[in-house]
C-alpha cells in the first residue's frame, strides 16, 4: 500500500513538472475572424498546447519564459481552410487523358504529394478529396503518419457512377480496352451493385461516397447533364452509405438528376449548374448543401477555346456549362440555399483554390460569410464541427493568417502568408 502511494506520489509531482515545462505556443492576432463572430476582433491571444487551442484572451499576452510567441499583430488571422471539392491524383494539362494508360498508380501516388503540399501552403488544412483512382486513401494515410505534408484528407477513394456514366473510368477508350467495369471499379447497376459498389469503398477505406448524378464536363461521352442514375438505385447508395456513417456527395449539371439525388438524401450538390427553383427548394427542404466550384467552370470555359486542350467531345460541354455556374451560385445564394466552399482543385492547378472566396463576393456574398462557408460550414458538412473550422478553445489549432484583412480585399485569400495544421507551423 505505501509502495502505491510513493508511485502515485512520483507521478503526480512527475506530471506537474512536465506540464509547468510543456512548451506552449502563443500566437499575437492583430485581427482575428474567429469562424463564429459577426465581426472580425482585434488584438487577441491565442494560445496552444500540442494540437489543441487552450485559451483565447484579449490583448497580448506574454506568457513564460518557455512560450514561443508568434507574432501576427500585422496580419488576419482565421481557422484553416476547408475545401470540400479536390483531386489529388492529377492536375488539369493537355495530355491527361494520356495518363491512364501511362501512369502506374504509384505515378499518380508520387504526384499527389506535391498537390497536397500546395494546397496546404494555400492555407487549406482540410480537404474532402472527392474521387480519383483511389490511391488517395494512400494519401490520406501517409499524411496522417506525418510522412507527406499535406491538408487533412477526408476522402471518397474513387466515384460511383453507371455504365457510361461521368466517372466510369473506360469512357472513350476503344472496345477491347473498355471491358465491362464493375461495383470494384466504381461502376455499377441496379439495386446489388450499388450496395455492393458502396460497400467496396468501405472497403478500401473511403471515408464518405462520392457519386455523378448526371453526365460531367471532362469525361469523354456526349452528355454532361442527363440523369444517370434511377431513384431505386440512388436510395440503395444513400441508405448503404447511411449504414456505415458515410454521406454523399452528388456530382450534378442537369434538374432531373439533381432533384432525385436530393429527394434520394445526398448531403451535397457538386457544382449544381442548371439549378432550377424547384431543385433549390428541395435542397432548402431536406438540408442539402451546395457546393458551387466556380473555379472549376471559370477554368474548362477558358482552356476549351485553346485548340487541342480537351478532346472534342468535350469542348462543346465546357464552353456551355463553364460559364453558367457562378451565375447559378449567385441564383442559389439568393434563394437561400445553403453554400459550402469547394472548388474541383485538379481540374485547375491546386493551389490557386483562394480565387473561389473573389468569385463568390463578386456576386453578391459578403467575404464573411465566403470564409464562413470554408471555415464553420465546410466543418460541418464533414461531421467534424467540434474539431475544425473555428478557433476556440478545445478546436484543434488549424490556423492560418493573411497579410491584409479580407473583409476589405477578398484577393488576399489568394496569398495565405502562415499555416498551422494540428498545432504544426508549415508557412511562416
Ligand atoms: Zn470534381
Amino acid at each position: 500500500m505505501k509502495l502505491k502511494i510513493l508511485l502515485f506520489t512520483i507521478l503526480v509531482t512527475f506530471l506537474t513538472v512536465f506540464q509547468a515545462f510543456a512548451q506552449r505556443t502563443i500566437i499575437h492576432a492583430g485581427t482575428l475572424i474567429d469562424g463564429t463572430s459577426e465581426n472580425a476582433l482585434s488584438e487577441v491571444s491565442i494560445i496552444i498546447e500540442g494540437n489543441t487551442i487552450t485559451a483565447i484572451e484579449d490583448g497580448y499576452v506574454n506568457g513564460n519564459r518557455d512560450d514561443r510567441v508568434i507574432d501576427l499583430r500585422s496580419k488576419t488571422v482565421m481557422p484553416g481552410l476547408i475545401d470540400l471539392h479536390v483531386h489529388l491524383e492529377s492536375e488539369t494539362n493537355p495530355q491527361k487523358y494520356l495518363e491512364e494508360f501511362t501512369f502506374n498508380e504509384a505515378d499518380f501516388a508520387m504526384r499527389s504529394t506535391a498537390f497536397a503540399k500546395r494546397t496546404l501552403m494555400a492555407g487549406f488544412t482540410t480537404v474532402r478529396e472527392l474521387g480519383g483512382s483511389g490511391v488517395n486513401i494512400s494519401l490520406r494515410n501517409a499524411i496522417n503518419q506525418g510522412f507527406v505534408d499535406g491538408p487533412r484528407v477526408i476522402t471518397v477513394g474513387k466515384s460511383i457512377a453507371t455504365t457510361g456514366g461521368h466517372a466510369d473510368p473506360t469512357n472513350g477508350w476503344k472496345n477491347t480496352l473498355m471491358g465491362a467495369p464493375g461495383p470494384e471499379d466504381g461502376v455499377i447497376n441496379g439495386i446489388a451493385q450499388a450496395r455492393e459498389g458502396v460497400r467496396q469503398r468501405y472497403k478500401e477505406g473511403s471515408d464518405h461516397i462520392k457519386i455523378t448524378a448526371t453526365g460531367g464536363v471532362l469525361s469523354v461521352a456526349k452528355s454532361g447533364d442527363a440523369p444517370q442514375f434511377f431513384e431505386d438505385e440512388l436510395d440503395a447508395i444513400v441508405r448503404t452509405a447511411k449504414e456505415y456513417g458515410m454521406h454523399v456527395a452528388a456530382h450534378a449539371h442537369g434538374a432531373e438528376g439533381m432533384k432525385r439525388a436530393v429527394e434520394a438524401g445526398v448531403l451535397t450538390i457538386e457544382h449544381g449548374t442548371h439549378m432550377t427553383e424547384e431543385v433549390m427548394d428541395l435542397m432548402i427542404e431536406n438540408g442539402t448543401y451546395y457546393v458551387p466550384t466556380i473555379s472549376a467552370g471559370k477554368w474548362v470555359a477558358e482552356k476549351a477555346k485553346v485548340e487541342g486542350y480537351y478532346p472534342a467531345l468535350v469542348v462543346p460541354k465546357a464552353l456551355e456549362i463553364g460559364p453558367k455556374i457562378q451565375n447559378t451560385f449567385e441564383r442559389a445564394y439568393k434563394h437561400g440555399v445553403k453554400i459550402a466552399f469547394g472548388t474541383d482543385a485538379g481540374v485547375f492547378p491546386h493551389g490557386l483554390n483562394g480565387r473561389e472566396f473573389g468569385y463568390m463576393t463578386e456576386v453578391g456574398m459578403p467575404a464573411m460569410e465566403a470564409i464562413k462557408s470554408a471555415t464553420t460550414v465546410a466543418a460541418t458538412v464533414l461531421g467534424m464541427q467540434d474539431q475544425i473550422g473555428t478557433i476556440k478553445v478545445g478546436k484543434m489549432a488549424d490556423i492560418i493568417a493573411t497579410d491584409k484583412n479580407p473583409l476589405e480585399d477578398i484577393s488576399t485569400m489568394e496569398s495565405v502568408s502562415f499555416v498551422m495544421k494540428d498545432g504544426k507551423i508549415y508557412k511562416q
